[in-house]
């Protein structure tokens, strides 16, 4: 019987993987299009050319050997401007190699988890059911985790409602015109981070910028529309119209406060929990935690 994991990014790619090569049988389910959750790539029609950005995750720090090593292992360049890593020819890349041969279903949301005689039971928004399972891996941010926990194992929810994690708006615009700006800007009023696309490393050459509020003005901002908050970037920018933009609201980018533990492993009930909400972190904790739990699991 093999393991349900709910969500392919990060931690979800790294403990199917590190299951798989275990010899033991996992499915992915992800609610998104694609896989690779905030480590996302989004495209902008302009000019007559489709201009691929990152917009989640901006770079890799890898610091452990075994992030370092699976980088190691793909088409990576260093930005010195940040003074990192970023896959090419998109961070995509990275969860996409991750995925490579796994059996991951996309564009399912995940609804209910219920404990049948036989094993775990899943249903979807659509109302299809998956299973049995011998066990369940949530990787979805602590809150989205928390509320498909609540019915089934209400204590391991609890547990999941001390982590706060910061909000970040998003937005990406293609300009006819280089803006008169350096190539990365930071910590600049509500500008926590606003990047020229073309001027990191394997991108393509039109002028494009990603453009990320801070988190306390994201805060502010959180639930007005998208249009809205693209204009109201746009205004702290030397920026004319775009000739195309999209604004994205991440509600839980990065995590302020975390579990404080590497992952959670129930054996006796077969529930797992991984994500970079568990130890804190970005992207190398979330691929760390995943890969622990695997290990737990697997024993
Ligand atoms: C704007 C922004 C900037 C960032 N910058 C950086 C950076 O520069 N460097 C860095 O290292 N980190 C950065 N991070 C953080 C980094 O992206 C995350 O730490 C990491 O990607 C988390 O991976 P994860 O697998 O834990 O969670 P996620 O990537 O969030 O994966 C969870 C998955 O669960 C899926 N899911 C949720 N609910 C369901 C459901 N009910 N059914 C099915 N699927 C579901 C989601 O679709 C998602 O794919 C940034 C994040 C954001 C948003």
């Amino acid at each position: 019987m093999s393991i349900a994991i709910l969500g392919a990014g990060l931690a979800g790619l790294s403990c199917a993987r590190a299951l798989a090569e275990r010899g033991i049988a996992v499915r992915l389910f992800d609610k998104g299009r694609g896989v690779g959750g905030r480590l996302a790539t989004r495209r902008l029609e302009a000019a007559g050319r489709t201009i691929a950005i990152d917009h989640g995750a901006q770079y890799l720090e890898p610091r452990d050997p075994a992030f370092a090593g699976l980088l190691a292992g793909l088409p990576c360049a260093s930005w010195p401007e940040a003074g990192q890593l970023i896959p090419l020819p998109t961070i995509s890349a990275l969860p996409r190699a991750l995925a490579a041969g796994l059996d991951c279903r996309n564009g399912v949301t995940i609804t209910a988890l219920a404990r049948a005689p036989g094993g775990w039971m899943l249903a979807d928004a659509a109302g299809e059911r998956y299973g049995p399972f011998r066990a369940v891996v949530l990787t979805a941010p602590a809150p989205q985790s928390a509320a498909l926990l609540a019915p089934i194992a209400p204590d391991l929810a609890e547990q999941l409602g001390g982590v706060v994690y910061a909000p970040c708006w998003s937005w990406l615009a293609a300009f006819a015109e280089p803006l008169p700006l350096p190539d990365l800007l930071r910590g600049r009023g509500p500008i926590a981070w606003a990047a020229r696309n073309s001027a990191k490393p394997g991108r393509d050459a039109a002028e494009a910028w990603v453009v990320q509020a801070d988190a306390e003005w994201s805060r502010r901002h959180l639930d007005e529309p998208a249009e809205q908050v693209a204009a109201q970037l746009s205004a702290l920018l030397p920026a004319p119209p775009p000739l195309a933009q999209t604004a994205h609201r991440w509600r839980y980018a990065l995590v302020e406060r975390p579990l404080g533990r590497d992952f959670l492993w129930d054996a006796r009930r077969g529930i797992g929990l991984a994500g970079d909400f568990c130890p804190g972190g970005g992207a190398e904790a979330a691929f760390l935690s995943g890969r622990a739990l695997a290990q737990a699991i697997a024993g």
